[in-house]
């Protein structure tokens, strides 16, 4: 084809009007290195690159594909939104749906829809500070929630202390109403409250962190975090963003039913366009405007198209799809660490739910600390053979692979099939 470009040269463009070439920072490969492919089509379990190169996509859009590319169901409700007009700013059956939907599905008695899981935790937090006439918030390092400038603040030990910024651009003011705390340590918390407890709004964690890669919470954390928060006058918020309609037809709180007072979601619940949400108790969601007097809004929340194909998902996502993802992850799992561990390749997997994660690493991985043990030489190395081979991971080591319903056995064959290789190239970096 005379107007193909190479991945190269797309990037070559890209980077001279885009920064760093990406509308997302970890899509450029920083952490693996190489040049990221620039796709053009999916269908199903696969991608195909500018270069007509077909891979098994792992990456699902980093979790909303749970139905896989171009799934019939959810092109034949965007065809049919999109012939209906693209955005009315003004009230649809869509939103009503689809936010029924969602109350039916998990703990939430009330829910407005948003645009993104950022969206979607800022306005939880400044919910939750408005509910309670209180400004402090308490994060764990590791987890991730989006940009939020409040939540873009890690502590560099992990000692608790009050955050410095994490990014340039985040003001000192932003971040010292944030205290960051080591996952997975109930007595940081314990302390964290026992100091400042009646100045904190809310404990914000994700439900099942995922973005350090996977370090599920121990066994009580969670419902912890929720007693000491009450006990103190605060809020809790679990961020499902990731693993809301992932793990479970109810997301992580389908596998601890820990109630939290606030919930956000995102991913799943658009089905690959814009969709996001937060929700939980009626008494607090009602002190939104207009009902109350806390501001929240968006030109485009609720919108039809991305209401269309959220529905088609969830509506797509029976149990059967997530009994075929908890199957499926589980088979790859084991064939990895068998791959892995014939090659001595030092290693550990942790899963939560379906999701997990290879820690190259012979250390036990409960907090960030812990988690930024592995060897990322070696997962670049394992990433890269895989990529070769045909098979498209998360681009960095802190990630979980996520499949999708078309993931069939030819797709996952293929997957399996590159993990000898893959798991020789990560042998090799190991041991240079
Ligand atoms: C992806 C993610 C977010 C941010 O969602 P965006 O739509 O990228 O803004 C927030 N929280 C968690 C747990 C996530 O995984």
């Amino acid at each position: 084809m005379g107007t193909q470009q190479t991945s190269a040269e797309f990037f070559r463009r890209a980077t001279a009007v885009v920064p760093g070439g990406v509308n997302s920072p970890v899509r450029a490969f920083g952490a693996v290195g190489g040049t990221p492919p620039f796709f053009v089509g999916g269908e199903g379990p696969y991608l195909t690159d500018s270069e007509g190169k077909q891979y098994v996509d792992l990456v699902c859009s980093w979790g909303p594909l749970i139905l896989g590319h171009a799934n019939p169901g959810v092109v034949e409700a965007l065809h049919r939104a999109v012939a209906a007009g693209t955005s009315y700013g003004a009230p649809t059956p869509g939103e009503v749906e689809l936010a029924e939907l969602i109350v039916e599905r998990t703990a939430v008695e009330k829910i407005r829809l948003v645009n993104s899981g950022t969206e979607a935790t800022m306005s939880a937090i400044r919910l939750a500070r408005g509910f309670t006439g209180r400004s402090k918030i308490v994060k764990f390092a590791g987890n991730y929630h989006g940009h939020v400038d409040a939540l873009l603040a890690a502590a560099g030990s992990g000692v608790a202390t009050f955050a410095l910024p994490d990014s340039p651009g985040v003001t000192g003011a932003n971040a010292a109403d944030t205290l960051v705390l080591p996952y997975n340590d109930i007595e940081a918390v314990e302390r964290a409250f026992a100091e400042h407890g009646e100045d904190i709004a809310c404990v914000i964690a994700e439900a099942c962190p995922a973005n350090m890669g996977v370090v599920p919470p121990k066994a009580g954390f969670n419902s912890r975090l929720k007693e000491i928060a009450h006990a103190h006058g605060a809020l809790l918020i679990l961020d499902e963003v990731l693993t809301g309609f992932r793990v479970s037809t109810s997301g992580w709180h389908g596998l601890e039913q820990v109630t939290p007072d606030l919930t956000t979601f995102g991913k799943v619940m658009g089905g690959g366009l814009p969709a996001a949400a937060f929700g939980g108790r009626a008494e607090i969601m009602d002190r939104l405007a207009p009902e109350g007097p806390i501001y929240q809004a968006g030109t485009l929340s609720g919108n039809p198209l991305a209401t269309a194909a959220g529905l088609a998902t969830l509506h797509g996502a029976t149990p059967e799809v997530y009994e075929h993802l908890d199957r499926v992850s589980a088979q790859v799992e084991t064939e990895m660490s068998k791959a892995l561990s014939a090659e001595g390749v030092t290693h550990r997997v942790q899963s939560g739910g379906n999701l997990f994660t290879v820690f190259f690493t012979d250390q036990e991985v409960v907090d960030f600390d812990t988690a930024r043990t592995t060897d990322t030489e070696v997962f670049a190395a394992f990433f890269h053979s895989m990529l070769e081979q045909g098979v498209y991971l998360p681009p960095a080591a802190f990630e979980a692979w996520f499949f999708s319903s078309a993931h069939d056995e030819a797709a996952i064959d293929r997957v399996l099939s590159a993990l000898p290789g893959a798991a020789r190239a990560a042998a090799q970096a190991q041991n240079r």
